[in-house]
């Protein structure tokens, strides 16, 4: 498949990055599990943990495309992406601008680990760019952002974001798991490296756990000189299957958003909803800047139960909608962050950062609406 030709969506998530079966002609990529190839007069000395099997990659150029971008790399989780990134562009003396609301396993690692490795840190205090110039030190190498927010989708401004990096020569990264490539595309707004989790949306059947980072070349290069040695690569037969998921990203994607936004629109007016959080609705403050950025709005929304309903309970008394920490899946999941990703804040500091007893995260997946609004009305009237 010819990558410069300028693709549809759904023709790229289809088509790019297919290795081709030239033995027998079938109609899909084969999945080489070889761990040792060939090594004597090769142009490419091919290993697993060298992110260079063939079904690595070639999806990897799929992941590429998707962002606009000239390279991409695959990694073991989510995680692996963040970390080998960071590591690759980050050492000791060197500075990390990082957003203050952030996915919390992101937190987690640089708080733990940035220590040992002498790599300094600013959370910034808000998710404007005043906010991130006021982070930014002598020594500030990256400044990383999430957009839209988990849990209570804020959006930054990725252009303001970027405009003020290259204005001092720093590189940008973001985590763009909860748009996908299919909502939001930052390399149009000047964004350098642009991360997944692809446990998320690039997998959307709950069933895989794996990472992506999209970007020029050189910095790609510059990534798996230090994967290498950290040995974060994904097995080729989850490799495979994520390229089978991946097919179906935009139609997943954008079924989801759709549904996202008609359940936004409901329960922003239901009467046991105090306050719906979604980039779609006109009454989010960020509305305006989300549709100067996002294709769409996501799949991911945030709402409040009124004080009288207790939020444990009507989610232990959803029949169809699935309690779970993870999410972008097909299947609609929900999930209090007071008792998950903010668990281990107090309540005060919760109440802080905006995140009551009362909110709860919905992933929503491809569904019919009316069985989703039946199972929450069923569940509401179940404990009232
Ligand atoms: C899940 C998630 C990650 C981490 O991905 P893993 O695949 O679990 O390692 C990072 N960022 C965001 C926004 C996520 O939702």
């Amino acid at each position: 498949m010819d990558t410069n030709k300028k693709l549809g969506v759904n023709t790229i998530c289809t088509h790019v990055g297919e290795v081709k079966d030239k033995q027998f002609k079938g109609a899909v990529s084969p999945m080489y599990l070889s761990s040792s190839y060939e090594f004597l007069d090769v142009d490419v000395k091919r290993y697993p943990r060298y992110f260079n099997t063939p079904n690595q990659e070639f999806l990897s150029k799929k992941i590429a495309a998707l962002e606009g971008m000239e390279a991409a790399m695959i990694f073991g989780s989510g995680m692996a992406a963040i970390s080998h990134m960071f590591l690759a562009f980050l050492q000791k003396g060197d500075h990390l601008v990082v957003q203050n609301t952030l996915y919390g396993g992101t937190v987690n690692f640089i708080k733990e680990e940035f220590p040992k490795y002498g790599i300094e840190y600013t959370f910034t205090s808000g998710y404007k760019a005043k906010d991130f110039e006021a982070a930014i030190q002598e020594n500030t190498k990256l400044i990383h952002i999430e957009t839209p927010s988990n849990p209570l989708l804020t959006i930054t401004d990725i252009r303001d974001v970027t405009e003020l990096a290259k204005s001092k020569d720093i590189l940008t990264s973001i985590d763009n798991t909860f748009a996908s490539p299919i909502n939001q595309n930052p390399k149009e707004f000047g964004i350098d490296l642009v991360m997944h989790s692809a446990t998320k949306y690039f997998g959307g059947h709950s069933d895989i756990c794996a990472g992506a980072v999209a970007g020029s070349e050189i910095n790609i290069q510059r990534i798996w000189e230090v994967s290498k040695n950290l040995g974060g690569s994904l097995s080729d037969m989850t490799v495979w299957m994520l390229e089978r998921s991946m097919k179906t990203l935009g139609l997943r994607v954008k079924a989801q958003t759709k549904n996202a936004f008609k359940l936004a629109k409901w329960l922003n007016k239901h009467n046991n909803v105090s306050k719906v959080y979604y980039p779609g609705l006109k009454s989010h403050p960020e509305h305006k800047l989300a549709t100067t950025q996002m294709k769409g709005f996501g799949a991911m929304l945030s709402f409040e139960l009124k004080p009288e309903l207790d939020s444990h309970k009507f989610q232990k008394a959803l029949k169809l909608i699935k309690s779970s920490m993870s999410l972008a899946g097909v299947e609609s999941t929900m999930i209090s962050p007071h008792l998950t990703s903010h668990a281990l804040l107090t309540p005060q500091e919760r109440e802080a950062v905006g995140i009551s007893d009362q909110l709860i995260r919905f992933s929503v997946g491809i569904e019919d609406v009316a069985d989703l609004k039946e199972d929450i009305e069923q569940a509401m009237n179940d404990i009232i």
